[in-house]
This record gives C-alpha cells, structure tokens and sequence, in this order.
C-alpha cells in the first residue's frame, strides 16, 4: 500500500484549484488521496484567511490534527495557504507537532518538503514568491468534465479590508502560450469547460503590450476544439473594459454569466474601502452588460457593518441590489483582518447590528432569486450534464451557461453531455426540468 494524504480546504476556488494541484504533485511521487485522516499518513490543511470564521475553523481542525498527532508520531501535518503565508514560522511556536508551512508561492516545492521530513528535518517552511514569476503546476490525472486553470495571481488592488494582496503577492499574470496549451491538454482528456482563475482575473496582463489582452485570450481559447463553455472568476469592476464587455455575445463559448463584485451600495463606504469605483460607475457597467446580452446571469458579493456603515449607507446597499436584481449573491460580515487599513479602524458596528443587516439583505435576494428561477418556467436551457444529482439517484443534474443549477430526470449515459432542458419548475436554489434531447 502506498502513503496516503489527506487534504481538507478551505476558502475559495482559488484554494480549491491548489489543492487539486497538491494532490497532483503528490500522486506523482506515489502518494494516494484518502477521505479518512484517521488513515493518512500525511494531513494537509489548505487554509484561508480571508474572514475571520474561515481562519477559525482551520486552527480548530488543525488541533484535532495535533491530537492524533500525540498517539502517532509518524503522520506528518502541514499547513498550506494563506494562513501559513500569513503566520510563518511562528506557526510552529503557536502549533506544536505542525511539520511544515507551505505557501501559495511555493506549492511546486511540496514533494521535496515532505521528502525532507520525511528524513527528519524539522520546522520547514516555504512562504516566497519566486521572484513574482508565475509557476506552472501539474494537471490532475482524473478527467475533469469541467475544470480550473489559473490565469494570474495576486492582487494590486488593496481594497483597505483585505488580506489577499498581502497572503497572495503582488499581481503575476501567466504567459498566454502556457494557458492555451494547458487548456489544449485538458480537452484532450475530456474537458468541456473551462473556468480561468485570477483574484482579478479581468486585469490578466493589462500592464504587458506583448501580451494576450484578456478578450483576446477569452477569443483564443474559444477556438481551441471541444472547448464548449468559458468561464471566469473574481472580476474586479475596476478592470471591466469594454472589450471583455463586449466578449459576451460575441466569442461563441463564453458563458452568458458574470460575478463581479460590488461590496457596497454607498460610495462613501466604496471610498473607504479603496474599490476605485462608484455606485453609479457599477450601475452603468450592470447596464452595457445586460444591452449586450439581455439574458446574462450578473452574481456579486457584498459586504455588511464595515466600518463608519451608517443605517443610511447599509440601505443603498439594499436600494442597489433592488436595482440590479442580482442572480445570486455572496454576502459576509465584514471582520477586521491584521495588516490591512481597514483593521486600523474601529469596527465599530455591533455584532447584532452585522447579523441583522445580513439577514435583511438575504432575505431580499432569496426573494430576487427565487423570483428570477421562477420567470425561467418553460424556457428551455442547454445543460452540461455533470452526473446523478445527490439528492435522487433517478435524476441528473447539470448547469445551464447562466450557471443555474437544473436536476432533471436522465439516464447516467447523458452524464459529460450537452443536452436541452425544458424548465418545469424554479426553485430557491435550482430549477427543475425535463430532457427535450
Ligand atoms: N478578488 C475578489 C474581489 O475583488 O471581489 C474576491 C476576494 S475575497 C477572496 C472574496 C470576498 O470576501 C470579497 O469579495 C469580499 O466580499 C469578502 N471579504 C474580503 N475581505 C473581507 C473581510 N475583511 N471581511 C469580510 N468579508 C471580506
Ligand atoms: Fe481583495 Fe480587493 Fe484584491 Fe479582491 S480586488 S482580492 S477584494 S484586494
């Protein structure tokens, strides 16, 4: 029997992507992945510490790990992510029994890491950023109908509340040649659809002439065969240029959705945060897109009780949201995080009060949601089939290019399919449907 590891992640797809290539790095030296840490050999916690709750629950697991480190001294843990590019070296003191700190820049060095624990060395940790060049990890050997492809990393935009331009380093966009052929291997093997990754991804090479603009990489990888659907994700309103507004509708495989972020509603709250934009700039950017593509699916997220929030300010937020009426909507309670600007301020907005602005606000978009997958009864959608949904073993589910979740009844063969779907019925969080072939 080979080593086994064990990976649990937290955070976003950025960290979801990470461990994907982990694992690949690891199954090339003959480890195995195991859903069981009381089996593993190695535990690898992929942390995020991008809000506070997040951050909370990766110590604590990290403790549990401790533990079983006690009754068996051979099982090597490690810490990866952005809480270990934060903490460091003083991870160790705060930990013992922790074995190495890998960060995000140094994921390519994971096998030789454990190899050198392995033989003994003690308190590894690898936190730099190679000079900012952008490195290429292995693809995972299972087929992945829909997959992840990192296009840039890091972030310049140090909006006051977040951690990520300090846990993730400045912005490194990859060579375009290396992404195409990327996604040119991943068709090979079955890939349908691909999301490009980036904590800005819309700013992909925007300060390199000798680049791919990000339209034009969007158009190159539209024609690579058997790609059929385009995504990406985190855009930045900052860098939405007219040309990536303009790529929805005209390059045929980019899907018809986009999440970009507004945080708030108020742009006295916008300035502070340091977003770059206004109120009214996101408004008329909502607007051009949905004159391009009246269909498009627009998802964002929004944060509540940052500081100075005033009752006045939290209610734009809501007025904006009835404005745009949003397809989906990630919302968080602001918290304070280290070595930002934001945390310099006082967080002056009551726990109660955050909890109360947030439900309000959810309450408004379960109605928009609700409403919206409703308006899509008797309309029919194409479907990328993913496999059985979860919840009954005689329905498949899939996603339409607006990303809405639809089970519908099917037999397993459609599964890696692009097929017709008449809506039947809109619910909170899917639709349902029936195959029309
Ligand atoms: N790069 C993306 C962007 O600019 O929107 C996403 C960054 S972050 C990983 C994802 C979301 O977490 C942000 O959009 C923001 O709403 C939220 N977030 C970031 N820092 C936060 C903080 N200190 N407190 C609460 N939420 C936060
Ligand atoms: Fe953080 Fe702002 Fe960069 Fe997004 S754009 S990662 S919120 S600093």
């Amino acid at each position: 029997m080979g080593r086994r590891v064990y990976i649990k992640t937290f955070g976003c797809q950025m960290n979801e992507h990470d461990s994907e290539r982990m694992l690949a790095l690891l199954e090339g030296c003959g480890y195995q992945e195991t859903e069981r840490w009381e089996e593993a050999d190695v535990i690898l916690v992929n942390t995020c510490t991008v809000r506070e709750k997040p951050e909370q629950k990766a110590y604590s697991i990290l403790g549990r790990f401790q533990q079983l480190k006690e009754n068996n001294p051979a099982v090597i843990v490690g810490i990866a992510g952005c809480v270990a590019q934060q903490g460091g070296e003083r991870l160790f003191a705060r930990m013992p029994g922790l074995d190495f700190v890998l960060g995000p820049g140094k994921i390519h060095q994971l096998p030789e890491i454990l190899h050198d624990v392995e033989k003994g060395k003690q308190g590894v940790c690898a936190i730099d950023f190679e000079n900012g060049a952008f490195v290429n990890l292995p693809i995972p050997h299972v087929r992945q109908l829909s997959a992840y492809v990192t296009i840039m990393q890091g972030c310049d935009n140090f909006c006051s509340y977040c951690i990520v331009p300090s846990v993730r380093g400045r912005e490194r966009s990859r060579p375009s040649h290396d992404i195409l052929a990327e996604i040119g291997a991943l068709t090979q093997t079955g890939t349908k659809e691909v999301t490009l990754l980036g904590q800005n991804v819309n700013a992909y090479a925007k300060n390199n002439p000798h680049e791919l603009t990000f339209p034009q990489l969007l158009a190159k990888i539209n024609e690579i065969p058997g790609m059929e659907r385009i995504r990406f994700t985190t855009s930045h309103p900052r860098d939405l240029t007219e040309g990536t507004i303009e790529a929805f509708g005209t390059v045929e495989h980019l899907c018809e959705h986009l999440h970009l972020p507004f945080q708030a509603g108020s742009d006295v709250v916008l300035t502070r945060m340091n977003r770059g934009h206004t109120r009214e700039e996101y408004l008329s950017q909502v607007k051009r897109l949905r004159e391009k593509v009246p269909q498009i699916s627009i998802t964002a997220d929004v944060m509540v009780g940052f500081p100075g929030e005033s009752e006045a300010d939290f209610d734009q937020t809501l007025a904006l949201m009835q404005a745009v009426e949003f397809d989906g909507l990630f919302s968080f309670k602001y918290s304070p995080r280290k070595g930002t600007r934001a945390a310099q301020w006082k967080d002056d907005c009551p726990p109660e009060v955050k909890q109360g602005r947030l439900e309000m606000l959810q309450e408004l978009q379960r109605g928009i949601t609700l409403r919206k997958n409703k308006a899509l009864e008797r309309a029919i959608r194409e479907v990328l089939v993913e496999g059985r949904s979860r919840n009954s073993p005689h329905k498949m589910t899939g996603r339409t290019r607006c990303n809405r979740i639809v089970n519908f009844p099917g037999n397993h063969e459609l599964a890696g399919e692009l097929v017709k779907v008449k809506i039947t019925e809109g619910l909170q969080n899917s639709l349902r449907g029936e195959h029309r072939g």
